[in-house]
């Protein structure tokens, strides 16, 4: 602390000095001197604290002067007047030019020392009571300033963390989270009927595999942009995972979503052009409307089991969760958990359909076909329980028992080959050529009397991985047929890159051949093709005579369907072939 204080006959200074003695104690004379000492002392960083005045004797008329310039110069700063008592006019005339008489001291001549002394300590201790408190008050408005600065900082860091945490890296909207969050939010809000989209980009993985995933990237971003051009201002769009996106629209009516989800697959089937590449895929959606009621898990799981249903019916549309969809899931569900039993119970048989030279009915081979004759079910059908089984991964197994059993089975006939179909799943596992040939030896079976059958999605879904498996099995004599050919996208000069030796004609083109000439002119066509690039044709579900003749006509040169025999057990296909091979007027068995 700094006290000014008058230096003179008496020697203020050093009385003062002896009663703060830890303070700084200037003596001058007069106010002019105070000041500029004072003034000086605070450019150095020192505050006056306390001037004190010794007017004993003077005329009051210059006392109330030097108080005013000095309260003007210093304005924190307690004062303390010793004048004579007498004159109380110039106590009136101090007070008057000091905004602040509580910082304004008056001690009255003659002074009792002890008196003095007192009032001294007691104005320096105001002064340094008020200042640290002024002080610390700065200090803690400095510091909520800071805690206020921090706070806005840490939220601003939590905010990027919450916007982290809610949000796609990649493309920026809503991730998973945050969807799910924004999705309870409107149901709790109860406002307005909110409707879920999912969507799926169909065949999205061939991208990442024929293009790389920084091109995969760059669709996901461009097909996300342009349905963020199409949601409706105020609604949510979403990326919950890799080609993945979710929508939430509010108060829209049927028809308007509708027309939203024919908007949205209209933008996703745009073709772009994705590093270099001319790049197109299509996008499946499932919706679900919020009824009453409705959890955001029970609208999530609606718009989930509408989604696979769109993707089962064939992709690139929209479906609505109705109670269908429901029924369904659940049929599925009791499928997958009786599927497990059925594998270890003995209900699973397999049965074997012979495949025949189209001009004379020579067997040459039969195409293993599973069945399953459940106790609750009864006899369902390959078509329903093996999508489900691919699903749920039971398809390993499953394939592993259909594969050893056929195999097996075929060992006993004598010549015909065994045509094996295995799923997209089952083909695209890790060493499944090497796992096949296995079995051929654990069967004892020649390589050369197994087909295998695949659909083009087995192929296409990795290229590289299924040509690799080809190769393997075709080295060792296995044949490979594309099954259902023409229900896919593929051409048959595409699929020739890949090793296979045969393509099955789909049912759906044999059941039209009697009818319209076109089919029987893309029969004859794919055939010739066929048979240019080195591959045999089978034709398929052959039911009647008529279409066999024209059948054989096209250049199909093997058939297969009830015409010539419905899937037999194996103890049968036995039967079979011993009864052709006794008949005396053939020499090899025949089917006509
Ligand atoms: P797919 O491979 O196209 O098999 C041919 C289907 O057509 C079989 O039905 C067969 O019984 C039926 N079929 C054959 N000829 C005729 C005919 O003249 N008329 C009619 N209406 N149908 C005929 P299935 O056995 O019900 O099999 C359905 C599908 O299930 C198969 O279609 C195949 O995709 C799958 N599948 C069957 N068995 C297996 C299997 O062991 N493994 C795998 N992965 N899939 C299998
Ligand atoms: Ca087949
Ligand atoms: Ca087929």
């Amino acid at each position: 602390m700094f006290v000014v204080a008058p230096s003179g006959a008496e020697d203020l200074a050093g009385f003062i000095r002896e009663t703060l003695p830890r303070e700084t104690v200037l003596g001058c004379d007069g106010a002019a001197e105070a000041i500029a000492r004072a003034d000086a002392a605070r450019r150095s960083g020192q505050a006056a604290a306390v001037f004190i005045f010794d007017f004993r004797g003077k005329p009051v008329g210059d006392l109330a002067e030097q108080v005013r310039q000095v309260r003007n110069a210093h304005t924190a700063a307690e004062l303390i007047v010793i004048a004579d008592g007498r004159d109380s006019a110039a106590f009136a005339a101090c007070l008057q030019v000091t905004q602040t008489p509580e910082t304004l001291t008056f001690l009255l001549a003659p002074l009792q020392r002890q008196e003095a002394m007192r009032a001294v300590r007691i104005v320096a201790e105001r002064y340094r009571a008020l200042h640290q408190a002024k002080r610390e008050l700065e200090e803690r408005n400095r510091s909520i300033v800071g805690l206020e600065t921090r706070g806005r900082e840490l939220n601003a860091r939590l905010d990027i963390a919450m916007h982290a945490a809610r949000h796609d890296g990649l493309t920026g909207v809503l991730n998973r989270a945050g969807f799910v969050d924004e999705l309870t939010l409107r149901l709790g809000r109860r406002l307005q009927k909110q409707t879920v989209l999912l969507i799926d980009l169909d065949r999205f993985k061939s991208v990442n595999d024929t293009l790389g995933h920084d091109a995969g990237d760059d669709l996901v971003r461009k097909i996300c942009a342009a349905m963020s051009a199409i949601v409706p201002a105020g609604d949510i769009l979403a990326r919950l995972g890799g080609d993945e996106f979710g929508i939430i629209i509010e108060g829209a009516s049927q028809a308007g979503v509708v027309e939203f989800c024919a908007r949205v697959l209209r933008v996703c089937g745009q073709s772009r052009r994705v590093q270099g590449h001319e790049v197109q895929v299509s996008a499946s959606i499932g919706v679900a409307y919020q009824g009453d009621n409705h959890t955001q898990t029970e609208l999530m799981r609606h718009a989930d089991l509408a989604l696979h249903a769109a993707k089962t019916e064939g992709r690139n549309r929209f479906r609505i969760y109705d109670t269908a969809i429901d029924k369904a899931a659940k049929h599925r569900v009791s499928i997958e958990h009786g599927l497990e039993r059925a594998m270890n119970t003995n209900q699973l048989k397999m049965a074997y359909q012979p495949i025949v030279k189209a001009e004379n009915g020579q067997i040459l081979g039969f195409e293993a076909l599973v069945r399953w004759n459940s106790p609750e079910h009864g006899p369902i059908s390959p078509a329903d329980f093996v999508p489900v089984a691919e699903e749920t991964g039971l398809i390993l197994d499953l394939g592993d028992w259909i594969t050893r059993q056929a195999l097996k089975d075929c060992r006993r006939w004598n010549g015909p080959y065994v045509s094996v179909n295995l799923s997209a799943r089952q083909f695209l596992r890790h060493n499944v050529a090497e796992r096949i040939l296995q079995y051929a030896e654990d069967a004892d079976l020649a390589p050369r009397r197994i087909q295998i059958e695949l659909t083009e999605t087995a192929i296409i879904d990795d290229v590289e991985r299924a040509d690799q498996n080809l190769k393997i099995l075709r080295a060792a004599g296995v044949r490979v047929a594309l099954d259902d050919f023409g229900t896919g996208y593929s051409s048959l000069v595409y699929l020739n890159q890949f090793a296979i030796d045969c393509i099955k004609i789909d049912k759906s083109f044999v059941d039209n051949v009697t009818r319209d000439r076109q089919s029987a002119v893309i029969v004859a066509s794919v055939a010739r093709l066929a048979a240019s690039l080195g591959m045999t044709v089978v034709a398929e579900g052959v039911e009647t005579e008529e279409q066999r003749q024209i059948l054989i006509a096209a250049g199909c040169g093997a058939l297969q369907g009830y015409r010539f025999g419905k899937p037999m057990s194996a103890r049968d296909v036995t039967t079979l072939l011993a009864g052709l091979a006794a008949s005396a007027d053939a020499p090899e068995a025949r089917l006509v």
